[in-house]
């Protein structure tokens, strides 16, 4: 391999660091669908990145953007001060969110976006004159970052077990995911999400007082735990019991804004709308780092309402919220969805995605497919004694025939950017294919 940097320093996020220095994977340039490696070798990237490059790499609107507002504003203080950017990209972001959610607090990610959202919903019911409603309740396998508040009302056990449970007061729903009876279900599963649904209500009427809870947060489509969906009418069901009990809903969309399940939101793809919606990644193209929060009108309305006249509403925030350059990607990238239609681009290629992710059933190792949108998940058979070492594998051989994936835990997780064309989705699932015969 061709100039490898010094790699002793760099303690690599979610990497198993001692594998991957020994074995080091290093990307030096990306366009398009497209990474090349340092080694000089094309990729086709069937993640884009991390969920977070919708529009394709290497998008000139955004350099062109992000360069210019270098030159311009470098940054503005956030707090007391701003600069026109701010207000411009929250305006747009707005216009693209679901009606009613049209007041935007900026972060710097994904996983300030949900502390940032669980905040808001504590604060809102002491400003309303509920400080009583002080539960949040999360979901197993749900993944809200990593932060305290997110890996609290997020469920996976392995984030947690090195730090603690992150914050008192939290409980979960179980998760939507059934292999048993859903295996191989094309798009929502169809059975089951009314009585899923109803177990929240279940839960907070036996084991809590209703009253006593703040927020619900879900993923509308759990990404980062290996894609499971939510059965038909669960969403529905969820936001019926969060409104009987006043309890305010989050959807985190971290993953699923942007096009990724072939509209704006998830929430415009099932037709449920939250209190609080929580984004980054796709928001910038991943081209600088931005996560954002958007909570109805009435939510904001009520801290303006009953704050004391003159002093701060939140006492939240980031040196890094709304920065100037990050506002600079978003807008531009906010312009390429408008111009492209990036989530007509995607729904017009899931049924298409869909068929190819499904050809792969029967072959090794594969236990179960799921898909939506431009999503897919191939849960593999784990190798007796080796948890997730037959994705790792998958992944490997992928990558060096080409093809960029994500696996976590024994299950490989496709979301290629919404650019993607339909002989290169034949490619990704026809190497996995590839891959998954060589290694039986
Ligand atoms: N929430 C969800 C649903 C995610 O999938 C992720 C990251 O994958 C996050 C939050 C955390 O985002 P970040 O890594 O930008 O902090």
């Amino acid at each position: 391999m061709s100039d490898l940097p010094n790699l002793d320093h760099y303690w690599l996020p979610f990497t198993a660091n001692r594998q991957f220095k020994s074995m080091p994977r290093l990307f030096q340039a990306a366009k398009g669908n497209y990474y090349t490696t340092i080694d000089d070798r094309r990729l086709l990237d069937g993640t884009a990145g991390l969920w977070c490059v919708a529009a394709g790499h290497g998008r000139e609107e955004i350099a062109v953007s992000v360069a210019n507002q270098l030159r311009t504003l470098d940054y503005a203080p956030a707090f007391q001060n701003s600069h026109p950017l701010a207000f411009e990209a929250a305006e747009r972001l707005a216009q693209y969110m679901p009606p009613g959610l049209d007041r935007i607090f900026f972060t710097g990610s994904g996983s300030e976006s949900a502390d940032t959202a669980l905040k808001i919903a504590l604060a809102y019911h002491r400003v309303t004159g509920n400080p009583l409603r002080n539960k949040l309740v999360g979901r197993e396998r749900g993944y809200h970052g990593v932060n305290f508040g997110g890996i609290a009302v997020g469920g996976i056990a392995g984030n947690r077990k090195a730090f603690g449970n992150g914050l008192a007061g939290v409980d979960h729903i179980r998760h939507t995911l059934d292999i048993g009876r859903n295996a191989f279900t094309r798009g929502l599963p169809q059975d089951g999400g009314i009585a899923l649904a109803n177990e929240f209500e279940q839960r907070i009427t036996t084991l809590h007082d209703p009253a006593t809870i703040a927020a619900l947060i879900v993923e509308p489509m759990q990404g980062s735990a290996g894609v499971l969906l939510p059965p038909v009418g669960y969403l529905k069901r969820l936001r019926e019991i969060c409104d009987k009990h006043g309890i305010l809903l989050i959807f985190d969309e971290v993953i699923t804004g942007f096009g990724r399940l072939g509209t704006k939101f998830a929430s415009d793809y099932f037709g449920v709308v939250p209190d609080i919606i929580t984004c980054a990644k796709a928001l910038t193209n991943g081209a600088v780092p931005m996560g954002a929060v958007a909570v109805k009108r009435d939510i904001y309305d009520a801290f303006m309402a009953n704050s004391p006249a003159g002093g701060i509403e939140l006492p939240h925030g980031y040196t890094y919220s709304a920065h100037p350059v990050a506002c600079a990607a978003a807008l531009a990238t906010l312009d390429i969805f408008a111009t492209e239609k990036l989530e007509d681009r995607a729904a017009g290629l899931s049924t298409h995605f869909e068929q190819v992710a499904h050809s792969l059933k029967g072959l090794p190792f594969v236990k179960d497919i799921r898909n939506l949108g431009l999503v897919a998940g191939i849960e593999l058979e784990s190798i007796p004694g080796k948890p997730g070492a037959a994705a790792f594998a998958t992944y490997l051989k992928c990558y060096e025939m080409g093809v960029l994936v994500r696996y976590t835990g024994d299950i490989l997780a496709i979301s290629p950017p919404l650019t993607i064309e339909k002989d290169e989705i034949d490619r990704i699932f026809s190497t996995i294919g590839e891959a998954l015969t060589t290694l039986a």
